[in-house]
């Protein structure tokens, strides 16, 4: 068994980054069903981190049903992974094409959610949403705590949706999202980004106070490009009808923006 697994750089997710590595191997069929992995003193030679790091991951790939652990035997790849259990590995942004992809899927599931969200917000969401959005405040902009908070906003909205798959599906990715956006590591923040950040998140919070659902989706979609952008990805112009670019920051005609992406 010939594995390719590569030392992980120092970050704070390594468990997240020893998991992916690991359900790569096993999506090329590199580790085939039944397969015992390498013992965790081994994996953490090989991945560079301490074994802590690497039960942490195990125990992540065993919630998602590719391995499964015996005691005193080892960790073993399952026999028919569950077709039901959605797989997304964590996308790096210089993966322009499948980090771009998990924009896209983000959009297409929050914009129509936080219009459902306006709609159906209680008092308490509001407050929980309010409260994540002051926790991301009082955070330095791109730490873990603020992503933390980032990613407690959105779930909130999610919630108000009372809508259960859009709270799975959506709490998902945002979650990969954010593991892409850690597993990047610094994207040279700066006091604007914060800025900028902050006041698409207010203008979402606003929307949904007033519960004008067609301006919170103007807003998230707002949110979502400028969020594309500060990561290094085109806006997506093509989200929703023309009203945007009256309202959106101003941006490159549309004529200009389909050439380039021919
Ligand atoms: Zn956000």
């Amino acid at each position: 068994m010939t594995l390719k697994l590569d030392k992980v750089s120092r970050g704070p997710h390594l468990p997240t980054l020893v998991a992916s590595s690991i359900s790569r191997e096993i999506a090329r069929g590199r580790l085939k069903p039944g397969d015992q992995l390498p013992t965790v003193q081994a994996l953490a030679e090989t991945f560079g981190v301490s074994r802590n790091v690497v039960r942490e991951a195990i125990a992540r790939l065993g919630s998602e049903g590719l391995v499964w652990s015996q005691q005193g035997r080892g960790a073993f790849v399952s026999e028919a992974p569950k077709s039901t259990v959605l797989k997304i590995d964590h996308a790096a942004p210089q993966d322009g094409d499948a980090f771009r992809s998990l924009f896209e899927l983000r959009g297409a599931l929050e914009v129509r959610a936080v219009s459902l969200a306006a709609d159906r917000r209680t008092a308490k969401d509001f407050e929980t949403m309010r409260r994540a959005l002051a926790t991301m405040t009082a955070s330095p902009y791109g730490s873990v705590a603020w992503l933390d908070a980032d990613l407690d906003f959105h779930r909130a909205i999610a919630a108000a949706t009372r809508n259960d798959y859009l709270v799975q599906f959506i709490g998902f990715v945002a979650e990969r999202v954010r593991e892409s956006i850690l597993a990047a590591g610094d994207q040279h923040p700066s006091e604007d980004m914060a800025q900028a950040t902050l006041s698409e998140h207010g203008r979402i919070l606003a929307a949904i106070e007033a519960q004008d659902g067609v301006e919170a989706q103007w807003a998230m979609q707002a949110h979502l490009n400028g969020a594309a952008e500060r990561v290094g990805l085109p806006p997506d112009d093509t989200a929703l009808p023309a009203r945007a670019r009256a309202t959106a920051a101003p941006r490159r005609p549309r004529k200009a923006a389909l050439a380039e992406r021919r």
